[in-house]
């Protein structure tokens, strides 16, 4: 009971490396804790690296030391880079949410490091955005699309190389025509006809409806798009939320979650005595209808 509450007390994040030497290409993701409510207390910077499948390092930040959540943030980041930077590593990949100063202060600190946003965060916000969107009138088709939409975005990042900005925007524009059942002869030579193989059948969004035009206008927002360009290829981070606790409390805590994670990890499913795995589905809220094994 204990160990599971400081499971969803954890935020997670990403750090991860190749190769032995210290000195090698490294890539990182972060993750944050807040306490209940607007105002945070303390923010834990959580470094995990995603070669080795550890925490291995977080920095505990006081809200009051920096003057806000996101610069809390900002300076969980900053020290944990810079620790891991003093300790000679040398960063290659880093993997965060889409902070807005942190991707700026790598630009201008690391050089040498390329940053990428995690798919996780993006694909949250796009969906609390269709989820909006599905409830106007007229929309109400685009609420059997939500989870087709996250998904593709899950595959175009996963499916382009690291850092092929354009054809990593191919692919998600090719959306558009294949949610109208378009799916080939798409504008884009870089990617001129979807992937799948035959489909099952299901309702199609008509061109020239208003469900149509109100999800191109969603998914072709430029701040979205320039987003997509920087979605990470594979490493993931997540984050939840944490009730309040003393600075001792919120330590001890986070020592604790980074070892029972790392512990756990990579633990082997529980089976039963018929040699099958023990397998449970839940559909928690925060996953807006979908499943979670
Ligand atoms: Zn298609």
């Amino acid at each position: 009971m204990f160990y599971s509450m400081l499971l969803q007390l954890f935020t997670m994040f990403c750090f991860n490396c190749k190769g032995n030497s210290p000195k090698a290409r490294m890539r990182h993701g972060d993750g944050r804790f807040d306490s209940l409510g607007h105002s945070a207390k303390y923010g834990v910077y959580t470094m995990f690296c995603t070669t080795i499948l550890k925490v291995v390092h977080f920095e505990l930040v006081q809200a009051n030391e920096t003057g806000g959540s996101q610069q809390t943030e900002l300076e969980g980041a900053k020290r944990c880079l810079s620790f891991l930077q003093y300790l000679g590593l040398l960063i290659g990949i880093f993997v965060s949410d889409r902070h807005r100063g942190i991707a700026k202060w790598i630009r201008e600190n690391c050089v040498n490091t390329k940053h990428y946003f995690d798919i996780w965060h993006v694909a949250r916000s796009l969906g609390k955005k269709l989820l909006a969107l599905s409830r106007e009138k007229g929309c109400e088709i685009l609420k059997e699309w939500m989870k087709g939409i996250r998904k593709h975005l899950y595959w175009c990042a996963t499916s382009t190389k690291a850092g092929f900005e354009s054809h990593i925007l191919a692919t998600w524009n090719s959306l558009l025509h294949h949610v109208s059942n378009k799916h080939n002869n798409h504008p884009d030579p870089l990617y001129k006809q979807c992937c799948h193989g035959q489909l099952e059948p299901r309702r199609w969004i008509r061109v020239g409806t208003e469900a149509f035009d109100k999800l191109k206008l969603q998914l072709t927002k430029k701040m979205l798009l320039n987003d997509i360009k920087k979605l990470s290829p594979d490493a993931q981070t997540s984050c939840l939320k944490m009730p309040c606790f003393t600075w001792l409390g919120t330590l001890s805590r986070h020592i604790l979650t980074s070892l029972h994670f790392n512990e756990n990890l990579q633990r082997e499913t529980q089976k039963a005595f018929n040699g099958k795995e023990y397998i449970r589905v839940t559909y928690p809220k925060f996953k807006m209808g979908e499943e979670v094994v």
